[in-house]
């Protein structure tokens, strides 16, 4: 059930992974280190909607140079 389809980072073209850090979540690039919004998991520890909800961010999220 858990499908998880992570994009590729819209920045660097590295592959990005699923961070959990009590009591947060977000996704994170393994290249570069971008990272999605960081969702707050304090209430239900690896709630898989917060986990979605990073991932959901994470693959819309638009990218804007900071130079
Ligand atoms: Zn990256």
């Amino acid at each position: 059930m858990s499908k998880e389809e992570l994009r590729h980072c819209p920045k660097c073209g590295g592959a990005a992974k699923v961070r959990y850090c009590m009591p947060y979540t977000w996704v994170e690039c393994k290249k570069c280190g971008l990272k999605s919004t960081v969702v707050s998991d304090w209430y239900e520890q690896h709630d898989p909607e917060s986990r979605k909800a990073a991932i959901e961010d994470w693959n819309t999220m638009e990218i804007v140079d900071i130079n």
